[in-house]
């Protein structure tokens, strides 16, 4: 796919998700949030569903959460202009309440699609239905900081996953600041594992990883 046949799906997928009415979350919606960054990334974001202020602009991650995970990207010398940020649900649960199973299911075809266009090297997850999405049965408590091969079926076909807390956990529990810059810090390592592997199945050198399960432990 060329840089522009891919920005071209991936607005196409972004005009859909603003029209549609899949679920009941349509209904409580200022404005869809399909997800913005650079097409020609090898990193996507995701967190768990739009706030109010995502909602408003139409855009992730723009309120306090937002510039955290700008500050948790900066650690690692990122910025959000070189990634793709998006959410398991695309519109905002009202009162920000987690979103249902049945809105997570209604909404997976959409990330599918994203995670289908973009081809990441690696998807790093922001809080726990973002991170089930991925590693069904992880706990955030004991998968944060780690890296897993991606299920192909969720889109992202040859990926490692990289569970994070949410940046909003962070202004719950203080303590979780200094732990999610320490996560961060692992990121590129599971970039530079992720792209090892990716040009190890290119080359015919390896067979695909199959998903480990070690974050089920306990
Ligand atoms: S959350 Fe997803 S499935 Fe539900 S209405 Fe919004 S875009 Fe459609």
């Amino acid at each position: 796919m060329t840089p522009d046949e891919r920005r071209a799906a991936l607005d196409a997928v972004a005009t859909e998700v603003r029209d549609c009415r899949r679920c009941r979350l349509a209904g409580g919606r200022t404005q869809a949030v399909p997800g913005e960054g650079d097409p020609e990334t090898e990193v996507v974001l995701v967190g768990e569903g739009p706030g109010q202020n995502e909602d408003l602009q139409g855009r992730p991650f723009v309120g306090a959460a937002g510039g955290f995970l700008g500050e948790l990207l900066s650690v690692i010398g990122w910025r959000r202009e070189e990634v793709f940020i998006t959410n398991v649900v695309k519109c905002r649960p009202p009162g920000n309440r987690d979103p249902e199973p049945d809105e997570i299911a209604a909404c997976a075809p959409f990330l599918r699609r994203q995670l289908e266009i973009l081809d990441p090297a690696l998807v790093v997850t922001l809080g726990r239905y973002s991170m089930n999405t991925f590693l069904p049965g992880a706990r955030i408590g004991q998968a944060h900081g780690t890296d897993h091969p991606a299920p192909p079926e969720t889109g992202a076909r040859d990926a490692r996953v990289c569970a994070m807390y949410h940046p909003a956990a962070a202004f719950r529990q203080g303590g979780l600041r200094q732990t999610m810059k320490v996560d961060m810090l692992a990121v590129p390592a599971a970039l530079a594992r992720s792209r090892r592997e990716r040009a190890e199945r290119s080359a015919g050198a390896a067979p695909v990883s199959v998903p480990e399960r070690g974050w089920e432990a306990g």
